[in-house]
């Protein structure tokens, strides 16, 4: 394969549920052979969990503005990050991508009513609705919000929905999922696909191949790509697979953001 190889979802110790440190990640995707990387860490605002996913913003721009000065002839790093998309945080995400000069912001649904999918009680509560509330706070999410790049792991709730016994494929929530499309379209957003399912032991990147091909055929034309991997062994996890498969629904090339801007890279098998 000669395409060029970015991976634009990375977390690291900047992250509460990671322990890497940033340069483990560099190691791993220089050792990969790959081009560059994007980091992303985590920032969901005024959540209540277990972990927590406020990120020191400040610490956080000035060691990866430090790393990517000194590997800049080895490794193409660029700074952005992971923002909780949530109703209420439309106003702060707006203030913090004005503040600081992120490459990339990815903006991902990880609460639904204050719980996040990860841990059973969000199962509890929502029951057979779970999926169908996952998209529709998704839908409310990217109509309220403009201050992001790409839209995250689209069906996240699927990594996790399988031990309640619930099934998923595109075609029994399309009409969920399409009017999620057709905002990013609309928006000029780009979807990001992340193979954090695959390594996560699901068959499908998030979202699932046939979400992607519905977005390309609405018109959609920026597929971003990424690992989501927490520690080294993940990044870039299943790319090459991946690409193949975006080409073959019709993508010649995906997307990575530098100062907030789409650079096409060419998927060259
Ligand atoms: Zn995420
Ligand atoms: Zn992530």
């Amino acid at each position: 394969m000669n395409t060029k190889l970015y991976d634009s979802h990375l977390h690291t110790s900047f992250s509460g549920d990671s322990e890497t440190p940033p340069e483990e990640q560099i190691a791993r995707a220089a050792e990969k052979g790959f081009a560059g990387i994007c980091f992303t860490d985590h920032d969901d605002h005024d959540v209540v969990s277990e972990v927590d996913f406020d990120l020191d913003v400040p610490a956080y721009f000035k060691k990866m503005q430090e790393l990517k000065d000194k590997y800049a002839n080895s490794l193409d790093i660029r700074i952005g990050i992971e923002s909780g998309l949530q109703t209420g945080t439309v106003g702060y995400q707006h203030e913090l991508v004005k503040e600081y000069n992120f490459d990339y912001v990815i903006g991902s649904v990880h609460f639904v009513g204050g719980l996040d999918p990860y841990y059973p009680e969000y199962f509890r509560k929502y029951g057979k609705k779970s999926y169908l509330s996952f998209f529709e706070c998704t839908l409310e999410c990217v109509k309220a919000h403009d201050d992001f790049d790409a839209l995250g792991h689209l069906d996240y709730i699927a990594r996790y929905g399988g031990p309640y016994g619930l099934t998923y494929s595109y075609e029994q929530y399309r009409e969920a999922v399409d009017p999620i499309l057709e905002v990013l379209i609309r928006k000029n957003k780009a979807l990001e696909c992340n193979t954090g399912g695959l390594s996560r032991g699901l068959s499908f990147p998030n979202p699932s191949f046939d979400v992607i091909r519905r977005y390309r055929e609405l018109g959609g034309r920026m597929v971003t790509l990424g690992s989501d991997a927490h520690s080294p062994e993940t990044l870039g996890c299943e790319f090459e697979k991946t690409l193949a498969a975006l080409k073959e629904i019709g993508f010649d090339e995906y997307v990575i953001y530098r100062n907030r801007r789409p650079e096409p890279i060419k998927i060259d098998l």
